[in-house]
């Protein structure tokens, strides 16, 4: 296991203990930030899309990586204020 790329991830070593819920981790490399400090259960090494540092819709990453081209900060679901419905009748 140790060596393998899954996903987005690149496991670097294994872990067991009690400090992480018993259940068997590994710390791993995310491939898409470089960050090395990723403590994930076997479980979620097949599920996690990331470490966090992206979103996991590629239509949406898409436009994060442009974004982050361009350092403009990118939020997810950007909410408008909604306008005023107050005036009928
Ligand atoms: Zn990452």
């Amino acid at each position: 296991m140790v060596g393998k790329t899954i996903g987005n991830f690149t496991v670097l070593e294994s872990i067991v203990g009690e400090k992480y819920g018993k259940k068997h981790s590994w710390r791993c490399r995310c491939n898409l930030c470089g960050s090395e400090d990723n403590i994930i259960s076997t479980t979620n090494l097949y599920k996690q899309y990331s470490c966090g540092c992206a979103i996991s819709s590629k239509g949406s990453r898409k436009i994060e990586e442009i974004l982050r081209n361009n350092n403009i900060d990118f939020l997810q679901e950007k909410r408008f204020a909604s306008c005023a419905f107050g005036d009928s009748g």
